[in-house]
């Protein structure tokens, strides 16, 4: 072997890298996390799903986050035009995890790098890197510190984990269309939540505006009365909400009754976010002695939640070939990480387009969907996309068009008559 300063640098200390740098490390490797921030910072991404729990304990990282004390969460409940349901993730078809937390990001993020950190991952903070040289056995990364020093460091791989960072995307002419169309997101912490009897704060609750249905909102509660609320919508319609980002968020939630009842008298701790244009994807999430992790490849849509889960479920892929390509045995990147990777992905934007087109939100919000079925839908919202024996997770688009045609159907031969239609049947494959 030739000499390298460290097995593996992995580039971004969010919850990607800290996982993967546990796991790696857990494993006896020299590892090496540069971050370009210091900790704690502010991140959104706040509510996460049962699934990460799987990841996270895989990692050795779940106790850190046990001992937190953070709210807990067990699904998601939705309003629209004063209609309301919930999914509940304990109800979901795939056996796991059902509860999860909501978390405060900036703690959150912290305690996993700590975690990592503990388990023997080399950490630096303020330090960025600014280019990158791939190779099969040693890939080469700049890094610049604060104080404007420049230093190249050598490993045997190189895990990006930098988020909207995006450095190897970047880097290495990786981008490619998201395939989403741009949306705009709003979002702030509130404190003096009010606590509201018929609100259940173990759930993330999500919104629709009354009259634009692709404007959505989220409030996720966290413990002592905070949370984090946001809304996303198409740019030019967001916008037209107001001058400011702060004028827009009020006047939407002034516009939803639910949310400005929720709200009333919550006061914002921090100034309002814009996010434009957040989808991003690559061509390709790995190279010649490099992998890339969480938002630094790909990132959907927010609706579903899935981004944490999707940035733990790729280190979880990542980090035993890492392993075993370091031990000299042979690896498939493809077929072993971005394949299966991928599969999970396509599973959420399936959702996520149907929730966008208002297929999901008709699913949603009939009434009577019956408990199996229902439990599928569950499993995916509950992170559960890579379980293929989910007819929802493989073959999404397919169940989700004949459910919600069911669900219209139903819909309007229930306002005809008074009644559902009785012959008007959920399709028993959607079940098997
Ligand atoms: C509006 C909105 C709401 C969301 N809500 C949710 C939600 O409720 N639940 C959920 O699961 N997800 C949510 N997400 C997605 C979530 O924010 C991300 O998917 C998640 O943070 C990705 O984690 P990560 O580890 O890949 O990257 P990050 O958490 O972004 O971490 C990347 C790290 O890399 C560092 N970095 C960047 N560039 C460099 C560099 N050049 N050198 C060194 N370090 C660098 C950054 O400082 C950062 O700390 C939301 C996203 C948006 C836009």
């Amino acid at each position: 072997m030739s000499e390298v300063d460290h097995d593996v640098i992995v580039i971004g200390a969010g919850p990607a890298g800290a996982t993967a740098a546990a796991r790696l490390t857990a494993a006896g490797r020299d590892v090496l996390v540069v971050e370009r921030s210091h900790f704690p910072r502010f991140s959104i991404g706040e509510s996460l799903l049962p699934q990460c729990m799987i990841h996270l304990e895989e990692a050795c990282l779940l106790d850190a986050v046990m001992a937190a004390d953070y709210q807990p969460k067990n699904g998601a409940a939705f309003t629209r035009n004063g209609e309301e349901t919930a999914i509940d993730f304990r109800e979901k078809y795939t056996p796991g995890w059902g509860t999860t937390f909501q978390v405060e990001r900036a703690d959150f993020d912290q305690r996993l790098i700590e975690g990592a950190r503990d388990q023997g991952a080399k950490v630096e903070f303020g330090v960025t890197v600014t280019a990158f040289r791939p190779d099969e056995r040693c890939p080469q990364v700049d890094l610049v510190d604060e104080s404007g020093d420049v230093r190249t460091l050598t490993a045997r791989f190189v895990l990006d984990a930098s988020g909207y960072g995006r450095v190897l995307a970047r880097l290495e002419n990786l981008e490619r269309d998201a395939r989403q169309d741009p949306r705009t997101a709003l979002f702030t912490h509130v404190e003096a939540c009010p606590v509201e009897p018929g609100h259940d704060r173990e759930k993330i609750l999500i919104g629709v505006h009354p009259e634009d249905p692709g404007i959505w909102y989220w409030l996720i509660p966290f413990r002592n009365q905070r949370a984090s609320v946001g809304m996303v919508g198409q740019t030019d319609r967001i916008h037209a909400h107001g001058a400011t980002p702060a004028a827009r968020w009020q006047a939407l939630i002034d516009a939803e009754p639910r949310f400005r009842q929720l709200l009333n008298g919550a006061r914002p701790t921090r100034p309002v976010g814009e996010l434009c244009g957040y989808s991003a994807d690559v061509t390709q999430l790995h190279g010649p002695g490099y992998a890339l992790l969480g938002n630094a490849g790909e990132f959907l849509d927010p609706v579903f939640s899935s981004g944490v889960t999707i940035a733990l479920r790729s280190a979880s892929l990542a980090a035993p070939l890492v392993e075993r390509q370091l031990a000299g045995g042979d690896t498939d990147w493809h077929a072993e990480f971005e394949a299966p990777l991928r599969e999970g992905v396509e599973t959420f934007r399936a959702f996520v387009d149907a929730w966008y087109d208002g297929r999901l939100q008709t699913i949603i919000f009939h009434a009577d969907a019956p408990s199996d079925i229902k439990a599928r839908i569950s499993a995916i919202l509950a992170g559960y996309a890579w379980d293929r024996s989910n007819p929802f997770a493989s073959a999404s688009r397919r169940h989700i068009d004949t459910l919600a045609a069911i669900c219209e159907m139903r819909t309007a031969a229930s306002n005809h008559s008074g009644t559902d239609d009785p012959d008007t049947d959920l399709p028993a494959e959607s079940r098997s």
